[in-house]
Order: structure tokens, then C-alpha cells, then sequence
């Protein structure tokens, strides 16, 4: 790391740990709500920290950090729970490749300057991992189109204001492929069929979201028609490396909050820290974090350099599928360690249990990220991902 990134990283370890975490069991017992003064002094903190829209580029208002930089600084923010470390946001860079200047000024810079808020609807009650079976529509009449479909889990959708909605186009030359449009949440059409619990405690609530015959112009189409796709993939490879650094960061947090338990915790009269069955899970767990770490941080090195899109599609896929399943290794670990407290949902093993389970899920299960891996393996052998 270079001093520069040392700083950032030293930045956001204060920021997580004098900031954000200190509010978790607050948090937690309020069904994942925090005062608004406190929520707004936590986003306010966090620009004047250069972590607003740490993913955009500088000309449209945002920190422009390499991938190395940010995968560092989720790294830090994945050491808090409640997503309270939501305050960092990252907007899709890719959008400031294709946005038009009216979509640029209408929802991107905005959205970088945190006055608007986005959410993506993707995912159907038929369709997960199996993105290309989304059966919502999108119809051309004249210079308009018309939406139409049920979208599941839309994280966000109760803070938002416009939502990225994906669907099918049903007419024209690009009949059958997929196209992303943006929508503001209170057109006309627009409905929440219900919000369901989920495991986690969060402000943010994954709603269904009813699309009936949702009319947008046609600027509101993102990239050309038929191009969604594209925008998926180079929206996953991000997200799965981000979700991999989140993932150091938590475990690094409960491999350091069960070791200070461990070597407090007196139990037949010694330190439980001093019986190998405990030091074997801790060692287990550092051991498996220094993988996943150096597998994010060559990944993002190797993002920033330039590897081919193919290289970055397998190496975000390995690192999310380690590092997700390494942290939910080590959060087990961790409730063992604690015991009883362990199973506390004021204590932090507890709650980066129930937390870090979707890690394995959202963005792609595991099963898909090694049947990804798997198929450039089978295609491309090991030296071109793994060097
Ligand atoms: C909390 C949360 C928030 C989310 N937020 C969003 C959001 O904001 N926007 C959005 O669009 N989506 C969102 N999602 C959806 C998420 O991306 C999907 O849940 C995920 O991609 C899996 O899809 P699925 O749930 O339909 O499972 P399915 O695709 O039905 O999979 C079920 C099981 O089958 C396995 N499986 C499927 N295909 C194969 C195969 N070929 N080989 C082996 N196993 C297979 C899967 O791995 C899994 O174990 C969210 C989900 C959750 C839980």
C-alpha cells in the first residue's frame, strides 16, 4: 500500500469504529432505525471523509478511488453491522459510461451529490440466478415505454426515489432481449405489493415492487436498446468484489472481538483462550482471512490494471465465493467462542450470523460463482485467472 492508501484505510477503520459501531445494538433493537440527526451526521461524516460515491469518477462529483482504494475502504465498513456502513455509497460507475447528459443531471449527479437515492429490480419471484428467465416487460408505444411485471428482494426500495427496472423488450428488432430503464418511484403504476421480514435488522427493507403499466419516455432507456444485459454483468463483477472485501472486514472484526473474549473468559479456571479447541478455531480463522484478503486485494490490483473482462469475471466470482464462505466459517467460530453471549443479538457474533448468510446468496449464489469459475476453467485453463 502506498502512504495515500494507508490513510484512506486508517480513515475508514476510525470512521467504522468510533462512528458507525457504537450505534449496532441501538440499531439492532429498533428494527435497524437510528435517530435521523444521527443518520445525517453519519452520511454528512462520511463525505467530508472522501467516501461519498467512492465509486464514481471525480468529474461527476465523486472520489474517484481506484478499485484497490475502494475495495480497502469496504473492507473497513464491513466490520459494521446493520448496514450502518451504508452511509458509504456506491453508485454504478458504469452508469457514467452510458448515461446520457439528461440522465446525468437528472438521477446521476444527484445521486452521487446524496440527494437522490437508487435502487435496482431485477429479480422476479421465477427469476434469480437465472437472470436471462425474467419474464417483466418492456413495450415501445411511439416515443414512450410501457412496463410491466413483479420484481422481488428490491433492496432499498422504502428509501428510494427511482428504481433501475430490467425487463424483456417485447416488440421491435431487439424483440426478446433484455433493456434497463430508470424509474421514479412515484410514477403512476408503481406499488409496493408487500415487505417482507427478513434475517437480517435493517433501515433498509427489500420490498416486492408491482410494475402496472408503467409509462416512461424513452430517454429514460439506459445504454442502447437490448444492451441489459451487459450492464448486469459489469455491475456483478463489482459488487461480488466488494462483497468479498466486506467479508475480510467482518471476519477480521470477530476474529479480534473472540480473541479478547477468549483470553478474558475464565473457565475451569483458566483462560478459555489457553485450550487448544478454541486457539484452533481462532488460528483456523486468521488463517483463512489472510486468503480471502489477498484474494481481494490482487483481484482489485489486477481490476485496476486492466486484466481482460474474462480474468476479472472468474477472479471476483473466486473472491466472493472465498471470502463470503470463509466469513460465515469464522461467525460460526466466533458464537462458539462466546457461548451463550454468542447467541445475544446484542452481541456482534450473533448478529454477523444472521448478517453474513446472504453473502452467500445475493449477487450470485455460490453455486454460481464456481459454476462460473468452473467454466473458465474449463475454458481457459488455470494460468490465465490464477497466474
Ligand atoms: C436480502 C436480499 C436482497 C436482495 N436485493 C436484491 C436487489 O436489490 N435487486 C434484485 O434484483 N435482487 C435482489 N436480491 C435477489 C438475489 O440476487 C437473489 O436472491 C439471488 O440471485 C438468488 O436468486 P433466487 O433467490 O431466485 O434463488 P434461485 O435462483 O431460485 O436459486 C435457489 C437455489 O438453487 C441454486 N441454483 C440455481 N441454479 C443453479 C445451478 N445452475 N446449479 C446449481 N445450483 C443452482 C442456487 O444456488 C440456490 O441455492 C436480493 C436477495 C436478498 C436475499
Amino acid at each position: 500500500m502506498t502512504d495515500e492508501d494507508r490513510q484512506l484505510q486508517r480513515r475508514a477503520r476510525t470512521f467504522a469504529d468510533e462512528e458507525l459501531i457504537p450505534y449496532e445494538v441501538e440499531a439492532e433493537l429498533n428494527d435497524g432505525r437510528l435517530p435521523d440527526d444521527v443518520v445525517d451526521r453519519h452520511r454528512k461524516l462520511a463525505r467530508e471523509l472522501g467516501f461519498g460515491a467512492i465509486s464514481m469518477p471525480k468529474e461527476l462529483g465523486g472520489e474517484g478511488l481506484t478499485m484497490f482504494q475502494q475495495a480497502i475502504v469496504q473492507e473497513q465498513i464491513g466490520r459494521v453491522t446493520n448496514g450502518l456502513g451504508w452511509v458509504v455509497h456506491t453508485p454504478p460507475a458504469w452508469l457514467a459510461g452510458v448515461a446520457t447528459p439528461h440522465q446525468i443531471t437528472t438521477w446521476v449527479e444527484p445521486t452521487v451529490r446524496g440527494e437522490r437515492v437508487e435502487c435496482y429490480a431485477i429479480t422476479e419471484e421465477g427469476a434469480g440466478s437465472d437472470v436471462g428467465a425474467i419474464s417483466a416487460t418492456v413495450r415501445r408505444d411511439g416515443d414512450e415505454y410501457v412496463l410491466d411485471g413483479e420484481k422481488w428482494h428490491v433492496t432499498s426500495a422504502n428509501l428510494a426515489d427511482h428504481v433501475f427496472f430490467q425487463g424483456v423488450l417485447t416488440e421491435g428488432e431487439h424483440a426478446g432481449a433484455q433493456a434497463l430503464v430508470v424509474v421514479d418511484m412515484d410514477a403512476p403504476g408503481v406499488r409496493v405489493v408487500r415487505t417482507p421480514r427478513y434475517s437480517h435488522t435493517l433501515a433498509d427493507h427489500h420490498p416486492i415492487l408491482a410494475f402496472e403499466g408503467v409509462r416512461v419516455p424513452e430517454a429514460n432507456r439506459i445504454g442502447a436498446e437490448g444492451d441489459g444485459m451487459r450492464f448486469v454483468y459489469e455491475w456483478f463483477r463489482y459488487e461480488r468484489l466488494m462483497i468479498a472485501a466486506r467479508c475480510c472486514g467482518a471476519a477480521e472484526r470477530l476474529i479480534e472481538e473472540a480473541t479478547e473474549f477468549a483470553k478474558q473468559r475464565v473457565a475451569f479456571g483458566r483462560p478459555i483462550a489457553d485450550y487448544q479447541a478454541v486457539q484452533f478455531m481462532l488460528a483456523d480463522s486468521l488463517a483463512e482471512l489472510w486468503a480471502a484478503r489477498l484474494m481481494t486485494y490482487e483481484t482489485a490490483r489486477e481490476m485496476d490494471a486492466g486484466a481482460d473482462e474474462k480474468t476479472q469475471h472468474a477472479q471476483c466470482s473466486l473472491a466472493k465465493l472465498y471470502a463470503s464462505e470463509m466469513a460465515n466459517r469464522v461467525a460460526d467460530r466466533a458464537v462458539q467462542i462466546f457461548g451463550g453471549r454468542g447467541y445475544m443479538r446484542e452481541n456482534v457474533a450473533e448478529r454477523f450470523f444472521r448478517e453474513l448468510r446472504v453473502e452467500r446468496i445475493w449477487e450470485g449464489t455460490s453455486e454460481i460463482q464456481r459454476l462460473i469459475v468452473a467454466d473458465q476453467l474449463g475454458k481457459r485453463g488455470t494460468a490465465p485467472i490464477v497466474g
